[in-house]
């Protein structure tokens, strides 16, 4: 940092001594009392400038604009209509790097018309505070592992975008990407592989993708990438190109083995006018849920279709939610079980039926599958349970030999704990 005082009758030296001899070189040939003038040739250029979208024109411009901004603030200053000024600024070093200077000055002295005479003030070179800046500005958008932008900074990045392809009329595209069977990844490798196979999608994605496309983690091992000015077919092909990279990759890992694995992604475009980030995630993520359930390694585009679908099973999962809260509409049904050489009833399989209205009946196939992905399987499992035992007490007590009944458990149930001991509990 260093200081320094000034004591000028005139406003040019007045200016160099203040604000450093470097800075106002062209402060005396664009006449700054002219400033009015000046700003309206300066506009000129500009606009000229921009019509033509010339950059080197552009660039001379706003160095002009700058150096005009700037000596007007000095001039003010020197002339007491301010009484102190503050700028931040870069300078080109001798070495060529850029350094970024914070000029502070403040009026000392003025004369009896009120014009400054003496003031005081510093330079400071600021470049490592911005540089920390700078750096704590990225960090708060980037994801610390894969270097992608984080959900929050993805959200922006994508609204503005939006707003962008609102305003011109141009076609958006999400991918959404998630690593298949990731969890064995980290089991059989351990999370430090886990997390290069993370880093391994971005760089992937990176190289696939074109600089104006954006890439977000949008947490664990799912990634979302917004396509600027792409329709569903471009989107497509860019998935594709994104999934067959990504299944012939072979990350190295220490010992000279290799990891390889894949990715399934949910494709989807932007419809209407009225679409908004948040819908094309949702549908996006729809596609990814039927790609991942179609086999993997695959990407999906989300259609009428699916859509269709999608908002069936949702329906399914809350009014079977409800029915479970109530136990209303859901009942069992016994299949006996014959042996085929003597004909003799040997057992029943206890089978769950749901009829959610007067002569409706939602194919078991189906409503089980939802309670599964809804985690509605282990009450509907209990239910079940205790629904068989209590049917086999009543046949015990109108004085029937019961035989043998099966209960089919889904292998979700079979992780929860206690699924063995209900059944004798219940008993008791
Ligand atoms: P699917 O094919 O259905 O996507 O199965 P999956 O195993 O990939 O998905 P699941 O959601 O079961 O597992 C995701 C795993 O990702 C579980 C979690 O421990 C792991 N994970 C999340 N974040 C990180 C991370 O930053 N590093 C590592 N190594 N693992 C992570
Ligand atoms: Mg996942
Ligand atoms: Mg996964």
């Amino acid at each position: 940092m260093s200081a320094k005082t000034a004591h000028a009758p005139r406003n040019t030296r007045m200016l160099r001594r203040a604000l450093g001899d470097s800075f106002i070189k062209l402060a005396p040939h664009i006449q700054v009392r002219n400033f009015v003038m000046f700003t309206v040739y300066l506009s000129a250029i500009m606009t000229t400038a921009l019509a033509n979208q010339s950059a080197f024109a552009c660039a001379i411009a706003a160095i002009l604009w700058f150096t005009v901004l700037f000596a007007n603030f000095a001039e003010a200053l020197a002339e007491g209509r301010s009484k102190a000024h503050k700028l931040e600024y870069r300078m080109l070093h001798k070495d060529g790097s850029i350094r970024w200077i914070l000029d502070q000055a403040k009026v000392m002295q003025r004369d009896e018309h009120g014009k400054a005479t003496r003031m005081c003030g510093t330079h400071t070179d600021i470049t490592e505070r911005k540089l920390l800046e700078e750096e704590l500005r990225r960090q708060s958008h980037v994801d610390y592992l894969t270097g992608v932008y984080n959900r929050r900074h993805f959200m922006e990045r994508a609204e503005q975008e939006l707003s962008r392809a609102h305003r011109y009329g141009s076609p958006l595209s999400m991918l959404m990407l998630d690593i298949d069977h990731f969890k064995q990844i980290n089991d059989r490798y351990g999370h430090k592989v886990g997390d290069t196979v993370l880093k391994a999608v971005a760089d992937l994605s990176h190289a696939t993708f074109r600089d104006v496309d954006i890439l977000g983690r949008l947490g664990g091992e799912e990634f979302a990438v917004l396509l600027p000015e792409t329709d569903q077919h471009a989107a497509a092909d860019a998935a594709e190109r994104l999934r067959e990279t990504i299944a012939n990759a072979r990350i190295p890992l220490t010992g000279g083995l290799t990891v390889s694995f894949s990715v399934s992604i949910g494709v989807s475009s932007m419809d209407s006018p009225e679409d908004n980030i948040d819908a094309l995630l949702q549908r996006a993520d729809k596609a990814l849920y039927k790609a991942k359930d179609s086999g993997r390694n695959r990407y999906q585009f989300f259609t009428a279709e699916l859509n269709r679908i999608t908002r069936r099973k949702a329906e399914i999962e809350s009014s079977l939610r409800s029915a479970l809260a109530v136990k209303q509409g859901l009942f069992m049904v016994y299949q006996p079980k014959i042996a085929l050489e003597s004909g003799a009833l040997i057992g029943y399989e206890a089978l769950v039926r749901w009829s959610p209205s007067a002569g409706t009946l939602v194919p078991p196939a189906l409503f089980i599958e939802i309670a599964e992905e809804s985690h509605q399987i282990v009450a509907l499992g209990d239910w079940i349970i205790d629904m068989v035992l209590d049917q086999v007490a009543h046949w015990q007590r109108g004085g029937c030999t019961v035989p043998p009944v099966a209960i089919n458990v889904s292998p979700v149930q079979l992780r929860y704990p206690g699924l063995v001991e209900r059944p004798a509990h219940a008993c008791d």
